[in-house]
């Protein structure tokens, strides 16, 4: 029998017509054995997920401020959920421990790591599953990392004894023995882990998009939705922004070679994306998997004649990046030029400081700084083996009038990055897009 984690975020599971949803998608395969929730998100754009508000009370109770009234409101979502769902568990004495424990100060981790305590323990309930507390078998080291060995020991030790288990996402326990949170999102690390532990066979990561897509929805009107995408491939795209999953989450996962498919619990006969290690050319339609990126960056101009035969330039170079705290994102470079992109905000006052130390570092003919740069990135497993993939991408940018500014492909011939100026971006990820995607295609 193939064991399937299937993980639910928030929107999933913001009300009860959503946990009908989430129950009828898990009844409809014996193999989705595992289950790791969210807290509930919002119901509609207005809304607060509940994590937010556990947040609100923590800090109001730290500074000595009435929280009451926003705890009340949190009562009454799971309250409502559990009527409307006609569950007879009882979720009272659970809701009290927590208001006693946030008055006496418990702190922020413990208050937020309780919206998906609440929400797990009421979804197994509801279900009919085991319920087994995080706090037993998801570690963090003294340091606040996690314990990876000790949690991948526990987990699977643990949910061996349960065929079908409701393991609740965010949180777990340091090494002093108090609830630890992971950072924001982080209900996808704990699926991830779940999965590596049990061994599954696919990780699902059921949320309200259909997958990752192929851009930016806000810059490009609905795109298509990825169907294939390797790991390494997903981690260029959200590395320039273009996230769905929480990126601690692939590394598990990634790492047991357990394939992520991320699903529409509103459309759940939607394919969604699958993640694999790996995957064959042909399934990718268009020659490229996808297009992300983002606004300021700058690039630092290093020049210097005959800057090739000097040994040791580049360290040095990089040695002056460092030394003012600059972590640097690329570098493309050419026989008598060095140029090092960083993002902008990160030179913040240190400019001045930075020139002269190249200058006294690596005597060179001239330093400048250009800001105002976009990056945006064209990623494809297929374009090491494609002709003609960059003669399209620079054709569409000189038609739609955009200067580029700077060419980066990495050597592992997996993208493909252009530097252009801030006010062209949207306008070059729309031409990048339409030079692969053509406009009339059938959906
Ligand atoms: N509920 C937490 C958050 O809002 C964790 C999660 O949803 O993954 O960040």
């Amino acid at each position: 029998m193939a064991i399937k984690v299937a993980k639910f975020g928030g929107s999933s599971l913001a009300d009860a017509g959503q946990f009908e949803k989430v129950k009828a998608i898990l009844l409809s395969d014996p193999d989705r054995r595992y289950v790791v929730p969210s807290a509930p998100g919002k119901r509609g754009y207005t809304d607060i997920k509940v994590t937010d508000m556990l947040y609100e009370c923590s800090r109001k109770a730290a500074a000595g401020n009435a929280y009451q009234e926003v705890f009340d409101r949190i009562r009454e979502r799971y309250m409502d959920i559990r009527e409307e769902l006609g569950v007879s568990f009882d979720l009272k004495p659970a809701l009290d421990e927590i208001e006693r424990r946030i008055a006496m100060g418990e702190g922020s981790d413990y208050a937020a790591s309780r919206g998906e305590y609440l929400n797990g323990m009421l979804l197994a309930a509801y279900l009919g599953w085991d319920f087994v507390d995080p706090a037993e078998c998801v570690f963090f080291t003294d340091k606040g990392k996690l314990d990876e060995r000790k949690t991948e020991e526990a987990l699977s030790r643990i949910l061996k004894e349960h065929s079908y288990a409701v393991i609740p996402g965010f949180y777990g326990m340091d090494a002093s023995g108090k609830i630890k949170t992971f950072s924001r999102g982080g209900s996808d690390i704990t699926g991830a882990l779940v999965a590596q532990a049990v061994q599954a066979d696919v990780y699902e990561n059921w949320t309200d998009v259909s997958g990752c897509m192929m851009a930016d929805p806000r810059i490009v009107r609905n795109p298509e939705v990825i169907r294939y995408v390797t790991y390494r491939e997903l981690r260029e795209l959200s590395y320039m922004g273009a996230g769905v999953l929480h990126e601690d989450a692939l590394f598990p996962v990634r790492k047991s070679g357990i394939p992520t498919n991320i699903r529409n619990t509103n459309d759940p006969e939607a394919p969604g994306t699958m993640i694999c290690y790996e995957a064959d050319d042909e399934d990718s339609e268009f020659g490229i998997t996808g297009i992300a990126g983002h606004k300021d960056f700058a690039i630092v101009n290093v020049e210097k004649t005959m800057m090739n035969s000097e040994l040791g330039f580049g360290r040095r170079v990089l040695q002056a990046i460092e030394e003012q705290g600059i972590s640097f994102e690329h570098m493309p470079s050419g026989i008598d030029t060095m140029c090092v992109v960083v993002h902008e905000d990160s030179l913040a006052g240190k400019k001045e400081k930075l020139v002269s130390r190249i200058y006294e570092l690596c005597d060179p003919d001239s330093v400048e700084i250009h800001s105002g740069l976009a990056l945006i990135a064209t990623v494809g497993r297929g374009m090491v083996r494609t002709k003609g993939t960059c003669a399209k991408l620079f054709n569409a940018l000189e038609k739609a009038g955009v200067n580029v500014r700077l060419i980066d492909q990495g050597s592992s011939e997996l993208n493909i990055i252009v530097g252009v100026d801030n006010l062209d971006f949207e306008n070059a990820v729309r031409a990048i897009y339409r030079a692969f995607v053509p406009k009339d295609r059938a959906r």
